[in-house]
């Protein structure tokens, strides 16, 4: 782990002694404050006004109770969060997500990143986060949607247009959005489309949203290679994960020439070396809502293998698209020693902080989730646009949009890592750039 310089090791400890026991927290912040001494060095009035300590605790953390009935007429209880981050660039912005690791740690960690993943956007939007303990598999549909009106009937009163706007993550996709959505509507009387993305395109959903994520991170790996004078075509690429942002980047991948032969869920890997039928899992996971074994017996070729690791399988580029701390040191070194060389984080935070440092030290093209997935988040400002102005834009001209933003963070993260002195860090570069726009609309808005 990199030092933290003293002014900054004590904020952090701070940090720690605030916040006991929410690991994936520490480990968000400890990443950003490694990189901001020189920050701070430059800019004496973000010490002074405090920033880096106020930037690290939330504006605003709500926390209920969510009781539903399941299909067999028992009562459960499950707990809901939003954590209100930071509102300095625009309304609170960023996903909910329902599965059952979720605890306040996990929310606090996914709307930190957030701040700064949606200040590298450019677009007007703060960062915060929400979700529940809930875990959607194996429930009924109409499970879902009581658990969802319920979320909603405590929610809705934090939520608004120019307050605060969620949208998906990890278990929440369109037929959750579109359930929450209709209770909001219901509760408020008012058809707000801007207060949610993600929605459905028959009711105010934008065109490209629900390729964005994976679209856009493949675009953004693309700039990495690029600067190295390389491309797609032909690359061996491995995708971990089966769900909305593994899908869309396989698809963008098979569209730039490269070759995806591997794709995972939370059971195991499958391995197929002609390259993945997409059309297959998309109608296994879309459609059929099923497990990724069952790609197997449709190609005999293919390999499942059951609770294997994914990062053990050689590949050109690597892009983890699962979940938190599911690339560790030892995968880190593996993807290196089998010539991997750019890894692209469509997850949020899905290295470890060891693996982190192997992909730095070995100096390939390593894309930090927050400028590589922002694509996501990007596409629902776009939404946000087009609900604002009541209009929808045509698939072509929102995919050019969100290339040119890929393009953008891609050129600002480099371009603030050459200024800093270390060229090609993309961790350095994020960071810095997301936090000084920030920072500097903190200390336009005075104390508060
Ligand atoms: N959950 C996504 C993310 O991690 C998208 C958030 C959004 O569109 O608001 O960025």
């Amino acid at each position: 782990m990199a030092q933290l310089d003293e002014r900054i090791g004590e904020i952090y400890n701070e940090v720690l002694r605030r916040n006991p026991g929410e690991v994936e927290f520490h480990q968000a912040v400890r990443e950003v404050l490694e990189c901001l001494g020189p920050v701070l060095a430059k800019h004496p009035q973000f010490a002074h006004n405090k920033i880096v300590q106020r930037i690290c605790e939330p504006e605003r953390q709500i926390i209920f109770r969510v009781p539903w009935f399941d299909d067999q007429g028992n009562v459960q209880i499950n707990r809901g969060f939003r954590v209100e981050f930071n509102s300095s660039l625009g309304p609170y912005k960023g996903g909910i997500r329902f599965h059952p690791s979720v605890y306040l740690g996990i929310i606090k960690f996914l709307g930190f990143e957030q701040i700064f993943k949606n200040s590298l956007t450019g677009m007007p939007i703060g960062g915060g986060k929400g979700g529940s303990d809930f875990d959607p598999k194996g429930k009924s549909d109409n499970e879902i949607m009581r658990f969802c009106q319920s979320f909603m009937t405590e929610l809705y009163r934090h939520l608004g247009e120019y307050t605060d706007v969620p949208a998906g993550d990890i278990g929440v996709g369109g037929r959750e959005i579109g359930y929450m959505f209709g209770q909001y509507k219901r509760i408020t009387n008012r058809y707000e489309s801007g207060v949610f993305t993600g929605k459905g395109l028959a009711w105010g959903g934008s065109l490209v949203r629900t390729e964005a994520t994976g679209y856009g991170c493949t675009f953004f790996v693309r700039e990495m290679l690029k600067s190295r004078k390389q491309s797609f075509e032909g690359k061996r690429c491995v995708v971990s994960g089966s769900g909305n942002v593994a899908i869309y980047t396989i698809e963008k991948i098979q569209q730039l020439g490269g070759k995806v032969v591997a794709c995972s869920d939370s059971n195991g890997v499958i391995f197929d070396d002609n390259g993945l039928d997409l059309e297959l899992i998309k109608r296994l996971k879309e459609v059929e809502r099923r497990r990724i074994a069952e790609y197997a017996s449709h190609h005999k070729q293919a390999k499942y293998l059951e609770s294997g690791n994914i990062w053990d399988i050689p590949c050109d580029v690597a892009m983890p698209s699962a979940t938190q701390n599911e690339l560790n040191g030892k995968d880190a070194a593996t993807l290196v020693k089998n010539g991997c060389i750019a890894v692209g984080e469509g997850a949020n935070m899905p290295t470890t902080p060891d693996g982190i440092k192997i992909f730095l030290d070995a100096k390939i093209a390593y894309g930090p989730s927050k400028a590589a997935n922002a694509g996501g988040v990007a596409t629902s400002a776009l939404e946000m646009q087009q609900n604002a102005s009541r209009d929808s834009w045509s698939f072509e001209f929102t995919e050019a949009k969100l290339d040119q933003i890929m393009q953008g963070i891609h050129q600002s993260c480099y371009e603030t890592a050459e200024e800093y002195g270390a060229p090609g860090n993309y961790v350095l570069g994020a960071n810095i750039f997301g936090f000084i726009k920030v920072a500097h609309a903190m200390v336009a808005h005075g104390l508060i």
